[in-house]
């Protein structure tokens, strides 16, 4: 029985607990892949991690509780949580959902700041290992350092992409490609070099030369394929997280960022597929994508229809598909859209959602804005399973989307989005666009469908002409 009692160490504990977070981590995984258990998803995701904190927090200074540097260091720990749940706090409240995607970009550079952190400690402090194992933590420090500078300068690109501080038009720096072939080589020959001899200016070389890869690869990445970027960005803190939980000797860490590496990695792929694009081709930083060689410049004559005539169509109409995109989140016109359908479904028209995958800035963003307004969602489709139906259908209602629906993307080889999957709204016969402007889409390309006969434009916040419609309804 002592002996029993003996095996009862912080450590031992600490890691029974976190088997027991890796469960609920596994079980929020399986919660989130399902509209009807995604509550429950997150609520055995908050108890997963609020288990690990506790008992990593615990197992660091149970052994040396009393003593001063454990009051010392267990004082920093609390200000720094305090600070850093104080700015979460602060941010997450302000965040509209249309800045979500940002944000999640900001926060995975942290991931691989605290990665680059976590090498470069372990690069400087002693281990007090001899023989393989020092050689084996000196490749750890090396491949952790890599990873998390590669992810840290990528995220906050992507941040800059997605919040309009930058373009969103890919970088074409000239032979691209070898520049990144060229510096995962030198990446390869380096760790090698450092696990021989392990000089601190490598290690200098190799944060340098990852920070700047980290930068072209998603600078590379031209808008439209933007939403593997970010899933891809979430796949590699994944992996810097298990770097840094290798260097930190934590089993958690170690199979949570395999997690959310090997999760990402999925996501990205089916992103990938869903938009036709290749994902190595995507991953390599745009490998194998050459410069458009359309402009997409459209010209033609614009036809615009007044609140009161898109009305009346729809009171006429038989069959009506809604297709919301961006514009319908920064109009936060969800709510108006939902009363329009149900008036008209009153009315007998009968009307259905087409949702694209990468509607939106974050994969989900229009079910998730049409579930918060109560839409049912038995009439919200998916592009695959509505899109052979426009043929037959009299109105379709383009609420902010654009480079959704754009035909170019199935008719012009040249086009920056060629080969994207997208809505067929114009097979339709009457297709209204909701839009302020004529100005392009995220992907930046002009958008034909604007110019055909059988669509018309209205003009304005969606929100407002939604309302203005339902007046007149
Ligand atoms: P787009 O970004 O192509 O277009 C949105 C349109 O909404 C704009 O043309 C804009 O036109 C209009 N708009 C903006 N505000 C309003 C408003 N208040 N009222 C009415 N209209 C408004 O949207 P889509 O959803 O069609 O396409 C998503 C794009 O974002 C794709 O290129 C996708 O690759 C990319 N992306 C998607 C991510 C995801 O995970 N889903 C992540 C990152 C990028 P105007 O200014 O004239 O009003």
């Amino acid at each position: 029985m002592p002996e029993a009692v003996a095996l009862l160490t912080p450590v031992s504990i600490a890691g029974a607990a976190y088997i027991v977070a890796a469960l609920l981590f596994i079980m929020s995984l399986a919660g989130l892949s399902r509209h009807d258990t995604a509550k429950a998803g997150v609520n055995y995701g908050i108890a997963g991690m609020a288990i690990a904190l506790v008992a990593t927090v615990w197992a660091t200074f149970a052994g040396v509780w009393g003593s001063p540097q454990a009051s010392v260091g267990f004082g920093l720990l609390v200000v720094a949580v305090l600070v850093g749940a104080a700015i979460g706090l602060w941010r997450a409240r302000l965040v509209a959902m249309t800045g979500m995607p940002e944000l999640i970009a900001l926060l995975h550079s942290f991931v691989g700041l605290a990665a680059v952190l976590v090498g470069w400690n372990g690069a400087l402090e002693e281990t007090g290992m001899t023989g393989a194992l020092l050689d084996i933590h000196h490749a750890e420090v090396f491949i952790g350092v890599f990873i998390g500078a590669v992810t840290f300068t990528g995220s906050i690109v992507a941040f800059l992409k997605l919040s309009a501080r930058m373009s969103s038009a890919p970088l074409m720096l000239p032979g691209k490609n070898v520049l990144n072939l060229g510096a995962l080589v030198a990446f390869v020959a380096l760790t090698v070099w450092y696990v021989i001899d392990p000089a601190l200016w490598l290690l200098v070389v190799v944060t340098t030369l990852a920070l700047l890869l980290g930068w072209h690869l998603v600078a590379s990445i031209g808008g439209g394929d933007m939403p593997v970027v970010i899933s891809m960005l979430n796949s590699y803190s994944g992996w810097a997280a298990a770097a840094a939980g290798f260097l930190l000797n934590n089993d958690l860490l170690i199979v949570t960022g395999a997690l959310v590496g090997s999760s990402g990695a999925y996501l990205s792929y089916i992103m990938c597929k869903a938009m036709n694009r290749s994902f190595i081709s995507v991953i390599a930083g745009g490998f194998g994508i050459a410069a458009p060689a359309s402009s997409g410049e459209v010209e033609g004559e614009v036809r615009e229809i007044l609140a009161e005539d898109a009305a009346e169509l729809l009171r006429d109409a038989s069959t009506v598909i809604i297709t919301p995109g961006y514009g319908m989140a920064v109009a936060q016109a969800q709510y108006p859209v939902a009363e329009l359908t149900s008036r008209l479904r009153e009315h007998g028209v009968e009307v259905r959602f087409g949702i694209h995958p990468v509607a939106g800035r974050l994969p989900g963003h229009m079910n998730v804005l049409l579930a918060e307004a109560k839409v049912p969602y038995d009439i919200v489709e998916e592009m695959d399973e509505i899109n052979d139906d426009f043929a037959d259908t009299t109105v379709v209602l383009v609420i902010g989307a654009n480079d959704t629906v754009n035909p170019a993307a199935a008719e012009d080889p040249g086009s920056p989005i060629a080969g994207m999957p997208v809505l067929r709204v114009w097979e339709a016969s009457n297709v209204i666009v909701f839009k302020r402007s004529m100005s392009a889409g995220y992907a930046g390309v002009a958008n034909p469908l604007f110019y055909r006969d059988n669509a018309q434009m209205l003009f304005g916040d969606a929100k407002q002409r939604v309302e203005d419609i339902l007046r007149a309804i």
